[in-house]
Protein backbone atom coordinates (compact mmCIF):
# COMPACT_ATOMS: atom_id res chain seq x y z
CA UNK A 1 0.00 0.00 0.00
CA UNK A 2 1.82 3.25 -1.16
CA UNK A 3 -0.57 5.88 -0.50
CA UNK A 4 -1.82 7.09 3.19
CA UNK A 5 -5.32 8.00 3.24
CA UNK A 6 -7.71 8.17 6.82
CA UNK A 7 -9.14 4.35 5.64
CA UNK A 8 -11.66 4.72 8.14
CA UNK A 9 -13.09 8.30 7.54
CA UNK A 10 -13.46 8.44 3.83
CA UNK A 11 -17.29 9.74 3.65
CA UNK A 12 -19.13 9.22 0.28
CA UNK A 13 -17.19 12.03 -1.84
CA UNK A 14 -15.28 12.46 -4.99
CA UNK A 15 -11.65 12.07 -5.29
CA UNK A 16 -9.65 12.29 -8.22
CA UNK A 17 -8.02 8.90 -8.68
CA UNK A 18 -4.82 8.86 -11.24
CA UNK A 19 -6.40 6.29 -14.23
CA UNK A 20 -9.82 5.85 -16.11
CA UNK A 21 -11.39 4.12 -18.60
CA UNK A 22 -13.06 5.98 -21.96
CA UNK A 23 -14.01 4.01 -25.14
CA UNK A 24 -16.07 5.70 -27.93
CA UNK A 25 -18.93 4.46 -30.30
CA UNK A 26 -18.77 5.63 -33.62
CA UNK A 27 -20.29 4.06 -36.96
CA UNK A 28 -21.72 1.82 -34.82
CA UNK A 29 -18.87 -0.16 -33.38
CA UNK A 30 -16.63 0.35 -30.22
CA UNK A 31 -13.22 1.42 -30.12
CA UNK A 32 -11.26 -0.56 -28.33
CA UNK A 33 -11.05 1.81 -25.06
CA UNK A 34 -7.98 2.83 -22.88
CA UNK A 35 -6.79 3.86 -20.24
CA UNK A 36 -6.23 7.75 -19.40
CA UNK A 37 -5.24 9.99 -17.00
CA UNK A 38 -7.13 12.96 -18.29
CA UNK A 39 -9.81 13.21 -15.94
CA UNK A 40 -12.02 15.93 -17.80
CA UNK A 41 -14.19 14.74 -20.38
CA UNK A 42 -14.20 16.49 -24.28
CA UNK A 43 -17.78 16.47 -25.81
CA UNK A 44 -19.67 18.63 -28.23
CA UNK A 45 -21.99 21.39 -26.97
CA UNK A 46 -25.18 19.43 -28.86
CA UNK A 47 -24.77 15.78 -26.79
CA UNK A 48 -28.13 14.82 -26.31
CA UNK A 49 -26.81 13.49 -22.56
CA UNK A 50 -26.51 17.07 -21.98
CA UNK A 51 -29.63 18.44 -23.53
CA UNK A 52 -32.13 15.75 -23.60
CA UNK A 53 -30.62 13.56 -20.28
CA UNK A 54 -29.84 11.10 -22.98
CA UNK A 55 -26.97 9.14 -20.49
CA UNK A 56 -27.28 5.82 -17.85
CA UNK A 57 -24.83 5.21 -15.51
CA UNK A 58 -24.07 2.23 -12.84
CA UNK A 59 -22.00 2.04 -9.74
CA UNK A 60 -20.17 -1.18 -7.86
CA UNK A 61 -17.43 -1.77 -5.67
CA UNK A 62 -14.09 -3.33 -5.33
CA UNK A 63 -13.53 -5.12 -2.18
CA UNK A 64 -10.02 -5.68 -0.33
CA UNK A 65 -9.86 -9.14 1.35
CA UNK A 66 -8.13 -10.52 4.26
CA UNK A 67 -5.54 -12.03 1.74
CA UNK A 68 -4.50 -8.57 0.33
CA UNK A 69 -6.55 -9.93 -3.42
CA UNK A 70 -9.87 -7.91 -4.91
CA UNK A 71 -13.69 -8.81 -5.35
CA UNK A 72 -15.83 -7.70 -7.13
CA UNK A 73 -19.43 -8.22 -6.32
CA UNK A 74 -21.51 -9.49 -9.16
CA UNK A 75 -20.25 -7.04 -11.81
CA UNK A 76 -22.03 -9.22 -14.45
CA UNK A 77 -25.39 -8.02 -13.41
CA UNK A 78 -24.67 -4.13 -13.62
CA UNK A 79 -22.89 -4.68 -16.56
CA UNK A 80 -26.33 -6.43 -17.90
CA UNK A 81 -28.70 -3.30 -16.12
CA UNK A 82 -26.66 -0.78 -17.93
CA UNK A 83 -27.42 -2.91 -21.36
CA UNK A 84 -31.17 -2.31 -19.85
CA UNK A 85 -30.67 1.11 -19.44
CA UNK A 86 -28.85 1.34 -22.95
CA UNK A 87 -32.33 0.55 -24.78
CA UNK A 88 -34.84 2.27 -22.29
CA UNK A 89 -32.87 4.91 -23.97
CA UNK A 90 -31.89 4.27 -27.49
CA UNK A 91 -27.90 4.07 -26.81
CA UNK A 92 -25.79 1.28 -28.37
CA UNK A 93 -25.37 -1.47 -25.32
CA UNK A 94 -22.21 -2.36 -23.42
CA UNK A 95 -21.41 -5.75 -23.84
CA UNK A 96 -20.63 -7.79 -20.97
CA UNK A 97 -16.82 -8.55 -21.60
CA UNK A 98 -16.11 -5.19 -22.65
CA UNK A 99 -17.73 -3.83 -19.21
CA UNK A 100 -15.91 -6.36 -17.03
CA UNK A 101 -12.58 -5.74 -18.06
CA UNK A 102 -12.86 -1.70 -17.81
CA UNK A 103 -13.63 -2.16 -14.67
CA UNK A 104 -10.99 -4.65 -13.57
CA UNK A 105 -8.56 -2.62 -15.58
CA UNK A 106 -9.97 0.86 -13.42
CA UNK A 107 -9.04 -0.97 -10.61
CA UNK A 108 -6.11 -2.70 -11.12
CA UNK A 109 -4.66 0.78 -12.71
CA UNK A 110 -5.53 2.39 -9.18
CA UNK A 111 -5.03 -0.74 -7.04
CA UNK A 112 -2.77 1.01 -4.05
CA UNK A 113 -6.46 3.65 -3.84
CA UNK A 114 -8.63 0.10 -3.20
CA UNK A 115 -8.94 0.47 1.09
CA UNK A 116 -6.88 -1.89 3.02
CA UNK A 117 -9.01 -5.27 4.70
CA UNK A 118 -10.89 -4.36 7.97
CA UNK A 119 -11.00 -0.37 7.38
CA UNK A 120 -14.90 -0.78 6.13
CA UNK A 121 -14.10 1.21 3.07
CA UNK A 122 -14.05 0.07 -0.67
CA UNK A 123 -13.43 1.15 -4.05
CA UNK A 124 -16.66 2.41 -5.25
CA UNK A 125 -16.60 2.38 -9.25
CA UNK A 126 -18.78 4.17 -11.61
CA UNK A 127 -19.43 3.47 -15.18
CA UNK A 128 -21.12 5.94 -17.14
CA UNK A 129 -22.93 6.02 -21.26
CA UNK A 130 -23.37 9.06 -22.31
CA UNK A 131 -24.97 10.44 -25.69
CA UNK A 132 -22.03 12.61 -27.84
CA UNK A 133 -21.40 14.15 -30.64
CA UNK A 134 -23.51 17.35 -32.01
CA UNK A 135 -27.37 17.03 -32.85
CA UNK A 136 -30.18 19.12 -32.17
CA UNK A 137 -33.23 17.36 -32.42
CA UNK A 138 -34.57 14.97 -30.22
CA UNK A 139 -33.49 11.42 -31.79
CA UNK A 140 -30.76 9.43 -30.56
CA UNK A 141 -27.02 10.78 -29.97
CA UNK A 142 -24.44 9.43 -33.66
CA UNK A 143 -22.15 8.36 -31.01
CA UNK A 144 -21.34 7.43 -27.32
CA UNK A 145 -18.71 7.91 -24.65
CA UNK A 146 -18.33 4.72 -22.38
CA UNK A 147 -15.99 6.02 -19.38
CA UNK A 148 -15.33 4.63 -15.64
CA UNK A 149 -13.91 5.39 -12.67
CA UNK A 150 -13.27 5.03 -9.27
CA UNK A 151 -12.35 6.53 -5.76
CA UNK A 152 -12.28 5.10 -2.24
CA UNK A 153 -15.33 5.79 0.24
CA UNK A 154 -16.84 4.74 3.57
CA UNK A 155 -20.36 5.10 4.13
CA UNK A 156 -23.00 6.99 2.19
CA UNK A 157 -25.40 7.31 4.97
CA UNK A 158 -23.62 9.20 7.67
CA UNK A 159 -25.02 6.37 11.01
CA UNK A 160 -23.09 3.33 8.60
CA UNK A 161 -24.78 0.85 10.93
CA UNK A 162 -26.47 3.13 13.25
CA UNK A 163 -30.17 3.58 11.99
CA UNK A 164 -31.25 6.84 10.38
CA UNK A 165 -34.52 8.23 9.52
CA UNK A 166 -36.56 9.17 6.47
CA UNK A 167 -39.74 10.83 5.40
CA UNK A 168 -42.20 10.12 2.99
CA UNK A 169 -42.71 12.02 -0.36
CA UNK A 170 -46.22 13.01 -1.07
CA UNK A 171 -45.34 16.99 -3.34
CA UNK A 172 -42.74 15.00 -5.36
CA UNK A 173 -42.26 11.62 -7.30
CA UNK A 174 -38.76 10.51 -8.38
CA UNK A 175 -40.24 8.60 -11.80
CA UNK A 176 -43.53 8.34 -13.88
CA UNK A 177 -45.70 5.12 -13.59
CA UNK A 178 -43.80 3.93 -17.39
CA UNK A 179 -40.84 5.90 -17.67
CA UNK A 180 -37.45 5.36 -16.83
CA UNK A 181 -38.22 4.45 -12.73
CA UNK A 182 -36.50 1.09 -13.32
CA UNK A 183 -33.27 2.79 -15.32
CA UNK A 184 -30.43 3.90 -13.87
CA UNK A 185 -30.50 7.39 -15.27
CA UNK A 186 -29.42 10.62 -14.35
CA UNK A 187 -33.25 12.06 -15.05
CA UNK A 188 -34.64 10.50 -12.02
CA UNK A 189 -31.58 12.25 -9.42
CA UNK A 190 -32.12 15.19 -11.26
CA UNK A 191 -36.02 15.10 -10.33
CA UNK A 192 -35.04 13.87 -6.44
CA UNK A 193 -32.90 16.85 -5.97
CA UNK A 194 -35.41 19.03 -4.45
CA UNK A 195 -36.97 16.89 -2.61
CA UNK A 196 -33.13 15.53 -1.32
CA UNK A 197 -32.21 18.59 0.15
CA UNK A 198 -35.78 19.47 1.76
CA UNK A 199 -35.75 16.32 3.39
CA UNK A 200 -32.23 16.80 4.78
CA UNK A 201 -33.21 19.94 5.99
CA UNK A 202 -35.40 18.88 8.24
CA UNK A 203 -33.05 16.47 9.60
CA UNK A 204 -33.83 12.78 7.72
CA UNK A 205 -31.18 11.35 5.38
CA UNK A 206 -33.48 11.23 2.70
CA UNK A 207 -37.23 10.80 0.86
CA UNK A 208 -39.38 7.99 0.86
CA UNK A 209 -40.91 7.87 -2.78
CA UNK A 210 -44.47 5.89 -3.03
CA UNK A 211 -45.83 4.81 -5.89
CA UNK A 212 -46.66 7.63 -8.40
CA UNK A 213 -50.15 6.71 -9.48
CA UNK A 214 -51.28 5.93 -6.20
CA UNK A 215 -49.37 7.02 -3.46
CA UNK A 216 -50.42 4.50 -1.12
CA UNK A 217 -46.93 1.82 -1.49
CA UNK A 218 -43.74 2.52 -0.80
CA UNK A 219 -41.32 2.18 -3.98
CA UNK A 220 -37.59 3.37 -3.26
CA UNK A 221 -35.56 5.20 -0.25
CA UNK A 222 -33.80 7.90 -1.84
CA UNK A 223 -31.13 6.29 -3.95
CA UNK A 224 -31.84 3.00 -2.28
CA UNK A 225 -34.75 0.04 -2.35
CA UNK A 226 -37.04 -0.44 0.64
CA UNK A 227 -37.35 -3.83 2.78
CA UNK A 228 -39.00 -4.87 5.92
CA UNK A 229 -38.71 -7.57 8.57
CA UNK A 230 -41.91 -8.72 9.82
CA UNK A 231 -42.40 -10.77 13.24
CA UNK A 232 -42.97 -14.17 10.97
CA UNK A 233 -39.57 -14.34 9.73
CA UNK A 234 -40.22 -12.56 6.66
CA UNK A 235 -38.36 -10.37 4.62
CA UNK A 236 -40.29 -8.08 1.96
CA UNK A 237 -39.70 -5.59 -0.65
CA UNK A 238 -41.63 -3.73 -3.10
CA UNK A 239 -42.19 -4.73 -6.46
CA UNK A 240 -43.30 -2.24 -8.76
CA UNK A 241 -42.19 -1.48 -12.51
CA UNK A 242 -40.99 2.44 -11.35
CA UNK A 243 -38.08 1.08 -8.79
CA UNK A 244 -34.68 0.79 -9.87
CA UNK A 245 -34.15 -3.13 -9.44
CA UNK A 246 -31.27 -3.40 -6.83
CA UNK A 247 -28.50 -5.67 -7.08
CA UNK A 248 -28.08 -5.84 -3.46
CA UNK A 249 -31.81 -6.05 -2.94
CA UNK A 250 -31.99 -9.42 -5.25
CA UNK A 251 -28.82 -10.41 -3.59
CA UNK A 252 -30.92 -9.85 -0.10
CA UNK A 253 -34.01 -11.62 -1.11
CA UNK A 254 -31.58 -14.89 -2.14
CA UNK A 255 -29.86 -14.60 1.20
CA UNK A 256 -32.84 -13.97 3.53
CA UNK A 257 -34.66 -17.61 1.91
CA UNK A 258 -31.75 -19.69 1.47
CA UNK A 259 -29.10 -18.52 4.51
CA UNK A 260 -31.34 -17.27 6.71
CA UNK A 261 -34.46 -19.60 6.33
CA UNK A 262 -36.77 -16.22 6.11
CA UNK A 263 -39.57 -16.18 3.58
CA UNK A 264 -38.72 -13.58 1.07
CA UNK A 265 -41.38 -11.90 -0.43
CA UNK A 266 -41.36 -9.17 -3.47
CA UNK A 267 -44.67 -7.41 -3.09
CA UNK A 268 -46.16 -4.25 -2.49
CA UNK A 269 -45.71 -2.40 0.93
CA UNK A 270 -48.63 -0.05 2.17
CA UNK A 271 -47.20 3.10 3.40
CA UNK A 272 -50.08 3.15 5.99
CA UNK A 273 -49.44 -0.54 7.67
CA UNK A 274 -45.57 -0.02 8.70
CA UNK A 275 -46.68 -1.39 11.72
CA UNK A 276 -46.65 -4.94 9.88
CA UNK A 277 -42.68 -4.85 9.97
CA UNK A 278 -40.66 -5.29 13.41
CA UNK A 279 -37.37 -3.68 11.32
CA UNK A 280 -36.44 -2.44 8.20
CA UNK A 281 -33.85 -1.00 6.06
CA UNK A 282 -32.27 0.77 2.79
CA UNK A 283 -30.30 -1.71 0.73
CA UNK A 284 -27.57 -0.83 -2.02
CA UNK A 285 -24.37 -0.45 -3.37
CA UNK A 286 -23.47 2.99 -1.71
CA UNK A 287 -25.44 2.60 1.51
CA UNK A 288 -25.05 -1.65 1.50
CA UNK A 289 -27.77 -1.87 4.26
CA UNK A 290 -28.73 1.14 6.33
CA UNK A 291 -31.19 0.32 8.98
CA UNK A 292 -34.03 2.72 9.05
CA UNK A 293 -35.15 4.20 12.81
CA UNK A 294 -38.06 5.74 11.57
CA UNK A 295 -40.29 6.91 9.71
CA UNK A 296 -42.15 10.07 9.01
CA UNK A 297 -45.06 9.75 7.00
CA UNK A 298 -47.49 12.87 7.20
CA UNK A 299 -48.54 13.43 11.36
CA UNK A 300 -47.18 10.11 12.09
CA UNK A 301 -43.33 9.11 13.24
CA UNK A 302 -43.07 5.37 12.75
CA UNK A 303 -40.56 3.64 14.73
CA UNK A 304 -39.16 0.07 13.80
CA UNK A 305 -36.55 -1.64 15.85
CA UNK A 306 -35.25 1.22 17.49
CA UNK A 307 -33.79 5.06 16.26
CA UNK A 308 -30.97 4.13 17.88
CA UNK A 309 -29.28 0.28 17.37
CA UNK A 310 -29.97 -1.89 14.39
CA UNK A 311 -32.25 -5.04 14.79
CA UNK A 312 -31.13 -8.52 14.97
CA UNK A 313 -32.41 -9.67 11.51
CA UNK A 314 -30.99 -6.83 9.69
CA UNK A 315 -27.85 -7.20 11.29
CA UNK A 316 -27.81 -10.82 10.33
CA UNK A 317 -28.50 -10.06 6.78
CA UNK A 318 -25.70 -7.41 7.18
CA UNK A 319 -22.85 -9.41 8.39
CA UNK A 320 -24.32 -12.33 5.43
CA UNK A 321 -23.95 -9.71 2.91
CA UNK A 322 -20.65 -8.14 3.79
CA UNK A 323 -19.04 -11.46 4.41
CA UNK A 324 -19.52 -12.76 1.10
CA UNK A 325 -18.31 -8.73 -0.51
CA UNK A 326 -15.15 -9.24 1.72
CA UNK A 327 -14.54 -12.77 0.74
CA UNK A 328 -15.20 -13.80 4.60
CA UNK A 329 -18.36 -16.17 4.08
CA UNK A 330 -18.75 -18.17 1.27
CA UNK A 331 -20.06 -16.50 -1.53
CA UNK A 332 -23.45 -18.25 -3.93
CA UNK A 333 -21.82 -19.71 -7.10
CA UNK A 334 -20.51 -17.12 -9.35
CA UNK A 335 -21.31 -13.96 -7.06
CA UNK A 336 -17.50 -13.00 -6.76
CA UNK A 337 -15.23 -12.11 -9.32
CA UNK A 338 -11.65 -11.81 -9.10
CA UNK A 339 -9.77 -8.57 -10.12
C1 LIG B 1 -28.43 2.20 -8.05
C2 LIG B 1 -29.72 2.41 -7.35
C3 LIG B 1 -30.16 1.54 -6.33
C4 LIG B 1 -29.30 0.43 -5.77
O1 LIG B 1 -28.99 -0.57 -6.69
P1 LIG B 1 -27.78 -1.55 -6.40
O2 LIG B 1 -27.70 -2.39 -7.62
O3 LIG B 1 -28.14 -2.36 -5.21
O4 LIG B 1 -26.59 -0.72 -6.18
C5 LIG B 1 -31.41 1.76 -5.78
N1 LIG B 1 -32.20 2.78 -6.19
C6 LIG B 1 -31.80 3.64 -7.16
C7 LIG B 1 -32.71 4.73 -7.55
C8 LIG B 1 -30.55 3.48 -7.78
O5 LIG B 1 -30.17 4.34 -8.72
Amino acid sequence: MTVELDWENLGFEYRKLPFRYISRFKDGSWDEGALTEDSTLHLEEASTALHYGQQGFEGLKAYRTKDGSINLFRPDKNAERLQRTARRLMMPEVPTDKFIDAVKQVVKANEDFVPPYGTGGTLYIRPLLIGVGNTIGVHAAPEYIFTVFAMPVGNYFKGGLAPTNFIVSYDYDRAAPHGTGAAKVGGNYAASLVPGDTAKDRGFSDVIYLDPATHTKIEEVGSANFFGITADNEFITPLSPSILPSITKYSLLYLAENRLGMKAIEGEVEVDNLDHFVEAGACGTAAVISPIGGIQNKDDFHVFYSETEVGPVVKKLYDELVGIQFGDVEAPEGWIFKV
